[in-house]
């Protein structure tokens, strides 16, 4: 789903890749025989890297699972910007150097993902900035948050790696308030996003008050948490002043814009490319849906008159059908019941191979992952093997009644379906597995955004070309499904590089892609905190079909041997997978 993760996703520090919540499984005990070809000088590289990135970047290395780094900090200084661009220039000219000879497919990919990873850094250190106009980057709750929460250790040794990483958190906040700028440079939108995400730091460090206190360990922790939460309050007042003065726009523009998606993306389309195929394919959708909602029509409206106004008409077809859902309390019960239906149907229309030794666990998201209602899935990083991958379902009890029902009537019976099929089988949970056969520290820690939610996307239209659902009804409210990608592209590019005004944006949203009033307001603040992100789902989905119409123009294809080599490459750029699967 793409709509939960905002607040946390947002935490996160800059040198980290935003595919948290698409963590990878264990790597398995024996390497397949294809890994043992590889160079085993490449692979001393790529670890001396990324041990030195952790050393550099402590931040990253907890993210990633390194708990070891916990007591230390990432601090947003000038000397630490000094030293990370170094590093970056340092490790790209290695990479560059490197040569392709004598390494397997999947290094070659590993090599070209790190060069352009390094690049990104760069970019992003010096020429985005984002370390200067958005005070919300400066945000240390979402990493001692996960030292506290993820048992690598027990509680007393967590503790005391905090409570040295809690010591930090004065300097860091002197070091924040120094990157920003005073002359007005910092956005409105992103200066007021900290200033509401700072009662939620302050819960994190309630929280480790707590639990030092349950542990007999207050007494350590009282000065270091008075002199933190003093940094706090004075980083929350420098926000304050600067707010008034604020006048960066929180959008992009063409010139930073299009770097950011070739960066972000790697696609081969440019970012004005791919928005115009999201034009085109939302014209494509909405011709479907209207030839649908006709069909349904006269049994779901009766004699009233059909509507001039396709919008109006396809709007009202899915309002009437939303009714049918799963009842409150059984939300999270029918999400587990239906996985193995949809495992089955995998199975008996071959459309890919599965992984019985790796199940995925459905629960209730736990309390402090909690932000808006959504779900998600959970792999354990590339640091921690053998833990459990979970679908993490976040239950509608929080809610009043009608906030349910809304959230219901979101989630209805064909949606619903649709959100697993997206997020579990075939989509992230299923691609997982399958990268988990081929193990790479580079894709399993950088992995491309835009190949994972692509292919959960691509794995929609798949199970509905397979006649999964197969109704009219499913056919519709897959299409409502799909336009959301198609609309996150069109609604990214035109706020960005366009100036879209937001009742503009409102309106395109609900009115033309029906909506609920409540996730379009969230999807605009979205829009207006990041950017490029929102294109991933279009852009990863339609590259991966184009591909595959390509091949199956080709004699012999088979549609599971598709899914299957396209998989066998892990979480890579689906540029180079199609590069590859082309050559032959
Ligand atoms: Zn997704
Ligand atoms: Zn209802």
């Amino acid at each position: 789903m793409d709509t939960g993760r905002l607040l946390i996703f947002l935490a996160l520090p800059m040198s980290l890749t935003r595919r948290q919540f698409h963590g990878f499984l264990a790597a398995p005990a024996l390497l397949p025989l294809a890994a043992r070809a590889q160079d085993a000088g490449f692979d001393r590289l790529v670890e001396r890297f990324l041990e030195a990135l952790w050393v550099l970047d402590p931040d990253a290395a907890v993210a990633a699972g390194r708990f070891e780094f916990t007591p230390r900090m990432t601090l947003p200084s000038a000397e630490q910007r000094r030293k990370t661009r170094a590093f970056l220039q340092q490790w790209r000219a290695e990479f560059a150097q490197a040569a392709d000879t004598g390494l397997s497919t999947s290094q070659r990919m590993d090599r070209a993902m790190l060069v352009a990873k390094l690049d990104s850094d760069l970019w992003q250190l010096d020429t985005l900035r984002e370390w200067q106009w958005n005070p919300s980057v400066h945000n240390p709750a979402s990493l001692l948050d996960l030292p506290l929460n993820t048992e690598y250790a027990p509680l007393p040794e967590r503790l005391a790696a905090l409570q040295r990483r809690v010591a930090q958190l004065p300097a860091f906040y002197r070091a924040a308030q120094a990157s920003l700028a005073r002359d007005g440079g910092v956005t409105r939108e992103h200066t007021e996003l900290a200033i509401q995400q700072a009662p939620g730091v302050q819960g994190v460090l309630d929280e480790i008050a707590k639990r030092a206190a349950e542990a007999g360990q207050a007494a350590a922790f009282k000065q270091p948490l008075a002199q933190a939460r003093a940094a706090l309050q004075a980083y929350v007042a420098q926000l304050k002043r600067l707010l008034p003065g604020a006048r960066r726009s929180f959008r992009l523009g063409e010139a930073l814009y299009q770097p950011k998606f070739a960066h972000d993306i790697q696609s081969a389309r440019s970012a004005r490319e791919t928005y115009e195929l999201a034009l085109a394919r939302r014209e494509e959708v909405l011709a479907s849906m209207l030839t649908q909602a006709q069909t349904l029509w006269p049994q779901v409206m009766g004699a009233e008159p059909q509507p001039a106004d396709r919008f109006a008409l396809i709007g009202r077809v899915i309002d009437k059908l939303s009714v049918k859902h799963v009842p409150r309390e059984r939300f999270v019960s029918a999400i587990r019941e239906q996985l193995p239906e949809l495992e089955a149907w995998i199975r008996d229309h071959d459309l890919l191979s599965q992984d019985r030794s790796k199940p995925l666990v459905v629960r209730e998201t736990p309390e402090y992952e909690r932000g808006i209602a959504g779900a998600s899935i959970e792999a354990p990083g590339a640091y921690a093997p053998g833990g459990n991958t979970y679908y993490n379902v976040t239950p509608l009890d929080d809610l009043t009644p009608e906030q349910a029902e809304s959230t219901l009537r979101e989630y209805n019976h064909w949606i619903l379906q649709i959100l697993n099929i997206h997020e579990a089988i075939p989509g992230h949970y299923t691609q997982l597995v399958h990268a988990n056969r081929a193990p790479s520290k580079v894709k399993a820690l950088f992995g491309n955004g835009a190949m994972i939610e692509g292919w959960a996307v691509y794995g929609e239209r798949m199970m509905i070309e397979s006649g999964y659902g197969a109704s009219p009804e499913m056919t519709l409210m897959w299409g409502k499904w799909h336009l959301r990608s198609v609309t996150n592209t069109i609604l990214d590019y035109s706020v960005h590089v366009l100036g879209m005004k937001r009742a503009d944006a409102l309106d395109l949203l609900t009115r033309q892609a029906f909506q609920t009033e409540r996730e379009a307001t969230e999807k605009w603040r979205r829009v207006q905190l990041t950017s490029v992100q929102l294109t991933s789902y279009f852009s990863g989905y339609s590259e991966i079909f184009a591909l595959r119409e390509q091949l199956k123009a080709r004699p012999g294809f088979a549609l599971k041997a598709f899914h299957e080599q396209f998989l066998s490459y892990g979480s890579a750029p689906v540029r180079l997978i199609a590069a590859e699967m082309l050559k032959t």
